[in-house]
């Protein structure tokens, strides 16, 4: 399977781009990065740390499409809404692992998927996807005396909050609940917030070092609490996810899967 990796010099990139490499089957169709970045017409390999590869990092995603089966895309909003075009047009399997999308983007990522097969997940590690499963379920058992609080910390450089991954556990959550997240959550507290709603969601958010992701949902009730927790130590397993996920929606039909899907969780 050939497998191309848009936004190959970014901190996923690099990692996906090793991914790739690494993964018995599956070869390396090109990788490309925005106008003018640093690592333009650099041979990929180089630039992992690896061995040369002769394919060079290119700026032009429409002839990647072409080249490619599959293509991962872990860059930014505006980006990935061009890939998605380029996917529809060309029929191409593309995984997104870009958080930060509004719901309108999150619309047009559906009309794409009208056309061909995209995975969409908020965070590609297996962990992740069984804590949603798990929140999921624990939300669903424990009744809304239990107050539900996502904690989540990240690195200095991110740049959206909350989380991509943490939405996703209020997304799960809520599904427990049988609620919309929209109606319920409160993304950040400031000031004389007065007391707590009864069935809100909330989250809270920190950013620091090089934190790769850590997650906590708790659910607080009178005299006692339950916390489920997740740590990531290495951007590796998103990156292999990912990949898993390109091999998996090979062959399937147009649609806009999950990796909920893709693990079958
Ligand atoms: P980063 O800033 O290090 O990398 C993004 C790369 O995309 C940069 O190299 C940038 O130049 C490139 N890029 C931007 N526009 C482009 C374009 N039009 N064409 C080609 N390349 C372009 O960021 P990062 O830490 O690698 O994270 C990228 C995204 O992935 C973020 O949204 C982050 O939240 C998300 N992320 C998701 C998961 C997951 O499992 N879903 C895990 C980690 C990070």
């Amino acid at each position: 399977m050939r497998i191309g990796i848009v936004g190959c010099a970014g901190r996923m990139g690099k990692m996906l781009v090793g991914a790739v490499l690494d993964t018995e089957g599956c070869t390396l169709a090109g990788g490309t990065e925005r106008l003018g970045a640093d690592a333009l017409d650099r041979d990929l390999g180089e630039l992992v740390g690896r061995d040369r590869v002769g394919v060079p990092v290119e700026a032009d995603p429409k002839a990647l499409f072409q080249r490619s089966d599959a293509v991962i895309d872990f860059t930014a909003p505006a980006a990935t809404l061009l890939h998605a075009e380029l996917a529809a047009q060309s029929g191409r399997v593309l995984v997104v692992g870009t958080t930060g999308m509004s719901p309108e983007d999150e619309a047009k990522l559906r009309q794409a998927a009208v056309h061909t097969a995209i995975v969409y997940a908020p965070n590609f590690s297996i962990g992740v996807n069984l804590l949603m499963a798990l929140t999921e379920r624990a939300a669903a058992i424990l009744a809304d005396d239990y107050d539900i609080e996502i904690v989540e910390m990240h690195h200095r450089h991110k740049v959206d909050a909350p989380s991509g991954t943490a939405l996703g556990l209020g997304r799960a959550a809520a599904l427990g609940r049988a609620v919309a997240l929209d109606g319920v959550w409160c993304k950040s507290r400031d000031g004389h917030t007065g007391a707590r709603t009864k069935g809100e969601i909330g989250f809270a958010t920190l950013r620091g070092g090089d934190v790769v992701g850590d997650h906590t949902v708790m659910f607080a009730a009178e005299g006692e609490r339950v916390e489920l927790t997740h740590k990531a130590s290495s951007r590796a397993v998103f990156a292999k996810g990912a990949v898993r996920a390109a091999r998996w929606a090979a062959g399937k039909p147009p649609g806009l899967y999950t990796m909920r899907d893709v693990l079958g969780l």
